[in-house]
Order: C-alpha cells, then sequence, then structure tokens
C-alpha cells in the first residue's frame, strides 16, 4: 500500500505553508534579539508534531516546548538533535530519560537539580534547564523567596547542570495583574543577578502576552495557539492565518418526508419534504457531542445544520437547502471561515470553551494531511 495514503474521508488538512507564514511573523514581531520558543504541546495541539517540528524550526523558532516526558521522547527519537523544553514536572524517577535524550528540563527544586545533575553526569554532559518562578498563578515554580533564591544559587554550582533560563507564567487575569506578575518576576531577576545568577534565557509571555504586551517579551517568547493561526489577542495585532481545515464528505443522501424522525429516538423530525445527508464523522473524532443542535458543516459554499443526535462515527446533516448536493460532496467541519466555515473560535464561543480546547480535544482517528509545505 502507498506509505501515508489518506483511507478516510474525515480527515485534518494542515497547511504547512500557513504554519511556516505565521512562525515566520511571530519571528518578524519579535525580533532577532527575542528567541522563539515555539509551543507544540499534546503533539502540536493534536496535529502531528513530527510531520511538523521542521517545518516550524526551518521557518524561525529556536526551541520547541513540550508539557510532558513523553512528548520530549516523541521528539527526541525521530530527530535527536532538535532543541526541546519539557513546559511541566517530570518526576525524579524519570530524570534519567531527560539526561540520557539531552531534554531541557523545567525545574523549581534544588533537590530536582541535583538528581538530574547526577543523571547527567553519569551520561558525560550537562543537563539544561530553565527554572519555574511562580509569580500568582500557583500552577508549577515555587515563589520567589530569598530561600529560592538561594536554592537558584545553588544550581548554577551543579557540575552536571547548566542554567539555561528562567519563566513564569501569566494568569492574563486582567492588566493590572498581568503587570503585577510581570513586576514580581523582573524584581526577583534583578535579586539573582545581584548574586551572580545569570540566565541565557528569560521568558514569560505565551500567544496571547507576546502579541498584546511587547514589553514583557523578554528575550525569549513561548506562543501556541499563534502558530496554529489562532487569534487570541485583544489589544495588539498579528495577522497569522488559520492553517487547518477538519472537513469529511456524504456518504449517503436520503429523502425523509415530513414527519418521520432521524437518528437516535428521533430527536429530529421533518418539518418538511428534507433531503438528509449522512456524513462519516462522529464524537469519536474529537467533534463534541454537545454541539447538538448548535452545529452545522459547509457545504459547497452553504450551511447545513447537523439534525438529531451526534452519533460517534456519523452525524446527519439537513441539507436541503444545498443546491445540487451530491454524495461525495465534501463537509467543511472547522475552517479558516472561508464559504462560512465553522471557525474554532465560533466552536469555541458555541461550547463555552476556547479555542485550544476545540483543538486538542479532535482524536487520533481523523487522518492528519499535510500540504503545501514550503521546503
Ligand atoms: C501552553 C503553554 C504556552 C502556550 O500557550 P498558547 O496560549 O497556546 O500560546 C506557553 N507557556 C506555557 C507554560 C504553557 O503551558
Amino acid at each position: 500500500m502507498e506509505k501515508n495514503r489518506i483511507l478516510r474521508d474525515t480527515k485534518i488538512v494542515i497547511d504547512l505553508a500557513r504554519i511556516s507564514q505565521n512562525v515566520r511573523l511571530i519571528k518578524d514581531m519579535v525580533g532577532p534579539d527575542v528567541a522563539l520558543m515555539a509551543v507544540v504541546k499534546a503533539n502540536a495541539y493534536g496535529l502531528g508534531i513530527v510531520p511538523m517540528a521542521p517545518v516550524i524550526l526551518k521557518s524561525g523558532a529556536d526551541y520547541l516546548a513540550v508539557a510532558t516526558l513523553t512528548e520530549a521522547v516523541q521528539i527526541k527519537e525521530a530527530y535527536p538533535d532538535f532543541p526541546v523544553f519539557i513546559l511541566g514536572h517530570t518526576p525524579d524517577r524519570m530524570l534519567d530519560v531527560v539526561a540520557e535524550l539531552d531534554i531541557a528540563q523545567t525545574i523549581f527544586s534544588l533537590h530536582q537539580a541535583e538528581l538530574l545533575s547526577q543523571e547527567a553526569l553519569k551520561r558525560g554532559r550537562r543537563a539544561k534547564i530553565h527554572i519555574k518562578v511562580d509569580t500568582g498563578f500557583h500552577r508549577l515554580g515555587k515563589v520567589p523567596t530569598d530561600e529560592f533564591a538561594a536554592e537558584i544559587k545553588a544550581m548554577f554550582a551543579l557540575p552536571g547542570i547548566e542554567v539555561e533560563g528562567i519563566f513564569s507564567h501569566l494568569a492574563l487575569a486582567s492588566e493590572e495583574d498581568d503587570i503585577k506578575q510581570y513586576e514580581v518576576f523582573t524584581t526577583f531577576l534583578a535579586k539573582l543577578k545581584e548574586m551572580g545568577c545569570h540566565f541565557k534565557y528569560e521568558h514569560i509571555a505565551d500567544s496571547i502576552a507576546c502579541v498584546d504586551y511587547p514589553g514583557f517579551r523578554m528575550n525569549m517568547v513561548r506562543p501556541g495557539a499563534l502558530i496554529y493561526g489562532m487569534r487570541g489577542f485583544h489589544v495588539g495585532f498579528l495577522p497569522v492565518e488559520p492553517a487547518i481545515t477538519f472537513q469529511s464528505a456524504i456518504s449517503q443522501l436520503h429523502a425523509v418526508k415530513t414527519g418521520e424522525g432521524v437518528g437516535y429516538d428521533f430527536l429530529w423530525r421533518a418539518e418538511r419534504d428534507s433531503l438528509v445527508a449522512t456524513l462519516p464523522f462522529g464524537y469519536a473524532d474529537g467533534y463534541p457531542r454537545q454541539m447538538r443542535d448548535k452545529g452545522y458543516v459547509v457545504i459547497n459554499g452553504v450551511k447545513a445544520p447537523l439534525i438529531g443526535v451526534l452519533c460517534m462515527d456519523q452525524v446527519m446533516a439537513d441539507v436541503t437547502d444545498v443546491p445540487n448536493v451530491q454524495e461525495g460532496d465534501v463537509a467543511i467541519i472547522y475552517g479558516d471561515g472561508t464559504d462560512g466555515a465553522m471557525t474554532f473560535q465560533e466552536a469555541a464561543d458555541l461550547l463555552g470553551t476556547n479555542k485550544n480546547d476545540v483543538l486538542c480535544r479532535l482524536t487520533t482517528r481523523p487522518p492528519r494531511e499535510y500540504v503545501n509545505n514550503p521546503f
């Protein structure tokens, strides 16, 4: 069988030229003195990190960031030399893997730095770490105290450790709160510098912050959503473009008479003689079941509402008003808004969640198809 052949009509099409362009736009925005750590956690927000990593680095990213050790291992197995950083905590008993694969790790205790130092020395190298400071989010990291400063100072003295960076994360609660967090961070940094602790990378800004707060870019930014073309910013602007289309194709058309039901429990009944299309996607593909009575697809440029219960593998759409509709016609589930296709933002609004959540819900079942690779 032909390798990489797409064996399903329901698929996620990723436009690599747009991904590349988005990375370049971010890099151009921050300028040459600010490093770009591309956040590719959760398998590049579900899009597939292995095919995308080379594109992201060639387009100007300096580092790849993931959330977990398993994600870091996935990248290192494919590309041993790519620089990978783990934003999350790695338990003590797995730090040998971090050292073995030369992965940069988030650290916020001297205890873990010592363990990692030992593991790195066994392998004749130094492990890179970025120190996590809790400036108010209370998710990961330690609050900036004299005690923590002393721990950090001691980390610099460990023979198997290279303290490469220090970072924090904003709650994005309000501009006032963000400024407070930033000031807590920079005050702590000034104190560390007085103690002789200097860092190659200092970072706090995610996608929203790196556009909305140019003053918070420090010398590294950590955008994720922006790379995939999602515009979450409020004050600033960057013309990143959506790079993802989730699509399917009609598997069958049914003529349904007035009064007849469709789907489980007949929760939808035809109020007129209707044309109903079956589409081969469902909640096992990560299409939220809660979209019932809200969701639609776009076929031939016309919106077709989804009707009745959304099933695991199939859904039905009312296509009575779609001119010349045929079996096999493409249905756009989520797109870039062209022809009225539902955007990730609109889906997020309908579901009462955020765009990253809608994107990450897409499961591994729909094949990913990569198009327009610029390299
Ligand atoms: C996920 C994450 C990011 C990127 O978030 P986006 O909103 O997608 O830009 C940056 N930093 C940390 C610590 C994260 O967990």
